[in-house]
């Protein structure tokens, strides 16, 4: 078993919390994944409206005992959500672990924290991380380059922006980015992380809501199946490399650019949230992280989980041995 600050803070088992994903954070996945020991996520803006996010909360908790939390993600967006409506139902509702992201996260940190609750707040940046720390948050989900939906602008891969983490902040922060396997959670916590966000990964489980054909496709995609759209709206988002994508990069690569308004029709969610609903991967766009490269199986989150700590269990024994045999 692997003991972390985040284990401890939380209340779970494995140091592994499950990525608000849009369309994918439903009450079936983060309850498996709160089951299987890790923090599931039950990301709010998927839910319609702030009622429909209650309903979604109540159904978690006739799925589980165990504690989970709620995604509010704060980016632009062509219907902008009631933020704090959302975090009200939520804390109304009893919820007291939340993840944050985004831009302007400071009032929604300050009511969440008003009401004693646990906030992780993913950022992708170390300016933005220590910014965090100022709010009060209690977590940092520290998101590498490699992450699934919206890296930020600087480009800084996980393995610099986690070491620059363990030189740069005084409260726990996990791994997000490019993890969906032991190896890489082992790597985390040697770069001073208590734990590992996982989105993609939990994309592809038995319990994750979206089609057959999409999880078949994440199984069979490599490392080089992604790419950014919005880059030359300071909004980056890596997304499957798909016939949408692909148009969208392409008028964004025109001379003179696109506007947003010329994008909508492609990218907009509510098309994206078809891919998964049809199993047609090029209906629209759909988020993915690079580590789609290191899927190869659709596990239940609960076998998922199994073969997570174990495999960070024999990385973790396995570098203790060198350690040995160097001294001899
Ligand atoms: P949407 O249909 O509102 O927008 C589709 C995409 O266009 C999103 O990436 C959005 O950021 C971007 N966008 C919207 N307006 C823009 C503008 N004026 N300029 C530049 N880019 C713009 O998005 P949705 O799929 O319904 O999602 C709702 C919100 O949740 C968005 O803000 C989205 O970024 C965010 N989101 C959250 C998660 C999560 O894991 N919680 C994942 C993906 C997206």
């Amino acid at each position: 078993m692997i003991v972390t600050p985040l284990t401890k803070l939380l209340g779970i088992r494995v140091p592994v919390v499950q990525g608000g994903m849009q369309w994918v954070g439903v009450p079936q996945l983060a309850a498996a994944v709160s089951n299987a020991g890790g923090l599931g996520i039950l990301t709010a803006l998927t839910q319609p409206s702030t009622d429909a996010l209650r309903q979604a909360i109540r159904e978690t908790r006739k799925l589980t005992s165990k504690n989970f939390g709620v995604n509010i993600t704060l980016l632009p967006s062509i219907n902008p959500p009631d933020y704090e409506g959302y975090a009200r139902a939520a804390l109304e509702e009893g919820v007291r672990i939340f993840e944050t992201a985004g831009n302007n996260p400071g009032p929604v940190v300050k009511l969440l924290k008003s009401h004693g609750c646990i906030v992780i707040h993913k950022c992708t940046t170390i300016r933005h991380a220590k910014a965090g720390e100022r709010l009060g948050v209690d977590v940092l989900s520290i998101d590498g380059f490699e992450c699934a939906g919206h890296p930020g602008e600087d480009d800084i891969g996980g393995l610099v922006l986690l070491a620059r983490a363990a030189q740069e902040l005084s409260v726990p922060y996990i791994a997000s980015g490019g993890i969906a396997d032991g190896r890489g959670l082992a790597a985390a916590l040697a770069l001073g992380a208590a734990g590992a966000n996982m989105g993609t990964r939990f994309m592809c489980t038995v319990e994750s809501p979206i089609h057959q054909s999409i999880k078949d496709r994440i199984v069979a995609s490599t490392e080089l199946d992604t790419v950014h759209i919005f880059r030359t709206l300071r909004n980056t988002a890596r997304v499957y490399r798909n016939a949408v994508s692909k148009e969208v990069v392409a008028l964004e690569r025109r001379p003179g650019g696109a506007k947003f308004e010329e994008l909508r029709d492609l990218v907009s969610g509510q098309r994206g949230r078809k891919v998964y609903e049809l199993g047609d991967p090029d209906y629209g766009i759909w988020s993915a992280g690079i580590s789609v490269g290191l899927i190869k199986d659709c596990p239940t989150c609960e076998e998922l989980l199994i073969n997570i700590e174990k495999e960070a269990e024999e990385v973790i024994d396995g570098l203790a041995k060198l350690r040995v045999r160097a001294k001899l």
